[in-house]
């Protein structure tokens, strides 16, 4: 059996299509722009920055979608993990709140308008998100973040018990925020759908290529594989909770929190027929976000946080019991495919755009809604090689932080899980 770190363990190595041609890097080259990451955030950058002529090269350290990317649930969601756009603009004023409000909002169009204009074949379909309820002071949050996004003219509708019914196919909730933007994909074909289109733009990419050093030279700067070296006038790191020692500090300025996911074996006809006619994707309003969504074959596909060490027999329990309270009709629960991935967390769920040095710069941090956020950020980053201001761009520019006590945070968030969800039960 492969470990659940494997990424050849997740359901989407089995159902995307074949990789581009990516070999190592060998020799050396000279660049203008050079991106160390193959997820979102790196192909994305990639691929603006060889659609607007910039000479790219992307350095992955394994192959495109190895980490986060490959292996995510796929839901592609135009919102803030725990941000209402209210509180965004007391925190960063009118002008820059709204600019960010509206950069999350869009996001989640960039990622279909780019599957559309490269053709990319990744399951997708944008039939919306869904954020149910099941108790009453749940669904006032999921209320609450539906009024502000609507008194900014996103597509979005509140859902009463009826409605949520007939688009999950569970009694389970009693009412939900729908935003008709979002959507599902399969995470793994839009990374290798993002290389090929970067790749036919120009960029040149390679894979089994770690960045093993950066160093400042007169003119430039220089990035070290144990395959040669790339010297370019400007960094992108794209690393998230994949990052190393490449970059002081940058690893330490995110908590890599790891996620297992699993998918059932495709569900009969009859039953299939019954939950997520729609396929909307779902993250509900628990305290313990539960998300889940259907393929393409009609697999549930769903996941959990940590709850112990050593995860994979209790979460997949965990799931599978969650599935059966909120859909009794599914019957027996077979998970065919167990895996798990890094996602990195701010401590304020808020993603990070830095400035490291001259002509390095970094993204990361989207707290577990990086298919919309991190395909954006890819763009923003992009925009600033290209010489945009950084006051011109829709993401403020951070300090790199450490995150204080991060070693303890990881035990910690699994205590204060346990508790949420108990709270949740007794909900
Ligand atoms: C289990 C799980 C479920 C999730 N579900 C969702 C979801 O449903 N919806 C959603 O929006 N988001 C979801 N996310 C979050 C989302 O997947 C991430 O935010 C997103 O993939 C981040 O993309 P990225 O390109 O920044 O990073 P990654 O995809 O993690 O890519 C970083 C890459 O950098 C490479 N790398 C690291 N160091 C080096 C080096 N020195 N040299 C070269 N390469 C290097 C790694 O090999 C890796 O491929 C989920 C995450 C997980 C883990």
């Amino acid at each position: 059996m492969l470990k659940t770190s494997d990424p050849r363990s997740a359901l989407w190595s089995s159902t995307a299509a074949p990789p581009p041609d990516t070999p190592p890097l060998t020799g050396d080259r000279r660049t203008d722009a050079v991106v160390v990451g193959g997820g979102f955030t790196g192909l994305s950058a990639a691929l603006h920055l060889a659609e607007a002529g910039v000479d790219t090269v992307l350095l992955e350290a394994e192959a495109p979608g190895f980490g986060a990317s490959g292996r995510n649930n796929g839901q592609v969601v135009p919102a803030y993990s725990r941000h209402n756009p209210d509180e965004i603009v007391a925190e960063f004023g009118d002008e820059r709140g709204e600019a960010l409000n509206a950069w999350v909002q869009d996001a989640a169009a960039l990622v279909f308008d780019l599957i559309a204009r490269h053709g990319i074949d990744c399951d997708a379909s944008q039939n919306g998100w869904l954020m149910p309820a099941h108790t009453e002071s749940r669904l006032a949050i999921a209320q609450a973040k539906h009024d502000q996004w609507a008194s900014r003219d996103a597509p979005v509708a509140l859902l009463d018990k009826a409605e949520t019914q007939a688009l999950t196919g569970s009694a389970h909730y009693i009412g939900a925020w729908l935003h008709r933007g979002g959507g599902n994909i399969n995470p793994l074909a839009y990374t290798r759908g993002l290389a090929r289109a970067a790749m036919d733009a120009g960029a040149a990419i390679h894979a089994a290529s770690p960045a093993t050093a950066i160093e400042r030279t007169a003119r430039s700067w220089r990035v070290t594989t144990p395959g040669g070296v790339v010297e370019a006038d400007t960094v992108i790191l794209a690393t998230n909770a994949y990052s190393g020692n490449l970059w002081p500090g940058l690893a330490r300025s995110v908590v890599p929190l790891r996620l297992l996911q699993g998918a059932t074996k495709p569900l009969g006809d009859n039953v299939a027929r019954t939950i997520l006619p729609e396929r909307q994707g779902i993250s509900d309003a628990r305290r313990v976000l539960w998300a889940f969504r259907k393929d393409g074959a009609g697999r549930m596909v769903t996941g959990a946080a940590p709850l112990v060490p050593g995860f994979r027999g209790p979460l997949r329990d965990l799931c599978t019991t969650q599935l059966k309270a909120v859909f009794p009709q599914v019957g027996d629960v077979d998970f065919e495919y167990l895996w798990d991935g890094k996602v990195a967390v701010t401590l304020d769920r808020l993603p990070r755009f830095h400035e490291l040095a001259e002509g390095v710069y970094a993204g990361l941090g989207y707290s577990g809604r990086g298919i919309a956020m991190a395909t954006a950020m890819g763009k923003v980053l992009a925009e600033r090689v290209r010489g945009t201001p950084a006051s011109d761009l829709p993401v403020p520019v951070s300090p790199l932080n450490p995150v204080p006590m991060r070693s303890l945070l990881i035990p910690l968030a699994r205590v204060r899980m346990n508790w949420w969800r108990f709270l949740d039960r007794l909900d």
